[in-house]
């Protein structure tokens, strides 16, 4: 549906600036100086999203005389961590139904210690006064298509049987708590997510690190690292060097000084659009000032979209974009086609929005494995540990990845590292030329099982079969 017939969605972007809204204000911290002298650690992180940020943290927390470096190739914060949507989910699975799919033998398992996870993010989030607009309103996904009526059920008895506070809802019942014309069914996990800043989170955690007295050096990318004399490591940096017994890389999907990490990892950009605050006759018309949940559908090629704290809307997803090679540039945080579309499902979700506009549009990167959650590794004889292969669900599970990277590292033997999860790991997907060709029909696959009453293809039975998969 096109509003009015006219290009209302083009014209609605006409003043989006090109940049990440929640990385575009005021409080957004001065880079530190970046590393100029050789220095040491007993512990050195590298990367500074959630997980390395999460990792110095707790870190310090288990032991506040360990002396930890962070090194940061930009600013913390600056990638995936600063600039996503914000749902803040307990699922360390990339959602129940992945879960219970790859690990159907513990998953009960994963989704208690995911909840547990999510509180110790509530609790921090209130003990180091990280003021991230954090509302646990939970996140309802809906059905816009019929065929989707029968997952959101599968969902809802599959949270009913972990003892959730679930709820189902008919179309009739879901347009009366949000006024979408599209909506034909309703599941809201009520607790197992949480809306947040993801910037202020970050710029919290860069903070609490810094104040634990962790040595955070921005600016300053790792190039190579080497073994030296003692079973230390020595990460090289162009105008200094950090030698430590343990290395946590968390480097997410960027191509890192381990080329390993890169067999299992492919980089996808996914972009958002952030609309201006709505006035409350605006917020009225679509009704979900009151309950204020997350949402997303329930389509392969999925949207997100939730309110902000000052009554923004942030729309994003249903393209996920791999390059040719992995290539990753500022220039493909930029989408003009992905924007338009984004734009046109908005105002067909929800159309008296009509006139409403966009102040931001922009991308970014996302560490997406084919299994679509984490999966560790080490190096270096366990000196050197990683965690990435996010997908699109980091926000929350990077907190526990960050705990198994330490037990890891020093050695310990934990309900965490026991986990089949954590000791399995993905198949890693083929090179190029293969690697791009098997995505683009993954994509292809599911745009047509979305429109063919979610039916998948031969391609995506055999992707099924040997566990691998694309998702965002
Ligand atoms: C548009 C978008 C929307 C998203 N929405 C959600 C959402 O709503 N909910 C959710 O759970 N997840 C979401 N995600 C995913 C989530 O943001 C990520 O899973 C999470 O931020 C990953 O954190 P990270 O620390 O692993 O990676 P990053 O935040 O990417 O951090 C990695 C850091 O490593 C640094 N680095 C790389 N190489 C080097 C080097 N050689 N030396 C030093 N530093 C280096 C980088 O500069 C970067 O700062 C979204 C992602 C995007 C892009």
């Amino acid at each position: 549906m096109q509003a009015k017939g006219s290009k209302l969605w083009a014209s609605a972007l006409n003043d989006a600036a090109p940049t990440p809204f929640w990385t575009d204000r005021p409080e957004r911290p001065t880079p530190t100086d970046p590393l100029t002298t050789a220095t040491q650690a007993d512990l050195a992180v590298i990367g500074g999203g959630y997980s390395g940020l999460w990792t110095a943290l707790l870190a310090k927390e288990r032991d506040p005389g360990t002396d930890v470096v962070l090194v940061e190739s930009a600013l913390c914060g600056h990638a995936a961590s600063g600039r996503n949507g914000g749902f803040c989910a307990a699922s360390l699975t990339h959602g129940l139904a992945n879960g219970m799919e790859r690990f159907p033998d513990e998953i009960a398992q994963l989704e208690r210690m995911g909840r547990d996870n999510l509180d110790d993010i509530e609790d921090a989030i209130r003990r180091y006064g990280i003021d991230c607009d954090f509302e646990r309103t939970g996140e309802m996904e809906v059905a816009t298509a019929p065929h989707e009526l029968e997952w959101l059920q599968e969902s809802h008895e599959g949270a009913v049987e972990l003892g959730y506070r679930s709820e189902l809802f008919d179309a009739g019942q879901v347009q009366n708590m949000v006024h979408s014309p599209t909506y034909l069914g309703g599941w809201w996990d009520r607790d197992g997510v949480a809306m947040l800043d993801p910037a202020r989170l970050a710029w919290g955690l860069r903070r609490a690190c810094l104040e634990a007295g962790v040595r955070i050096y921005e600016g300053t990318p790792v190039q190579r690292i080497s073994k030296s004399h003692g079973g230390a490591l020595t990460l090289h940096t162009p105008h200094g060097e950090v030698r430590a017994p343990r290395v946590a890389l968390c480097t997410s999907a960027f191509q890192g000084p381990l080329a390993k990490v890169s067999r299992h990892v492919v980089p996808v950009y996914d972009y958002a659009l952030m609309t201006e605050p709505l006035t409350p006759e605006q917020l009225d018309s679509i009704g979900w000032g009151r309950h204020r949940m997350g949402l997303g559908d329930a389509s392969y090629r999925f949207h997100y979209y939730r309110l902000t704290g000052d009554n923004r809307i942030l729309f994003g997803g249903y393209d996920a974009i791999y390059h040719f090679g992995g290539r990753v540039s500022p220039s493909l945080e930029y989408n003009e086609a992905t924007f338009e579309t984004l734009s046109q499902h908005f105002f067909q979700t929800f159309p008296q929005l009509d006139g409403l506009r966009f102040t931001h549009r922009w991308g970014g990167i996302i560490d997406t494995c084919g299994r679509f959650c984490a999966f560790f590794g080490s190096a270096y004889k366990g000196r050197l540990v990683y965690a990435a292969g996010y997908t699109g669900l980091g926000v929350g599970a990077t907190r526990f990845g960050a705990e198994v990277m330490l037990d890891q590292l020093y050695g310990l033997d934990t309900e965490r590292t026991r986990l089949r999860m954590v000791r399995s790991r993905p198949l890693p997907l083929p090179p190029e030329p293969l690697r791009s060709a098997g995505i683009n029909l993954t994509r292809w696959s599911l745009a047509r099982a979305d429109s063919h009453q979610g039916r998948r293809n031969l391609w995506l039975k055999a992707m099924d079969a040997t566990g691998l998969g694309f998702d965002s």
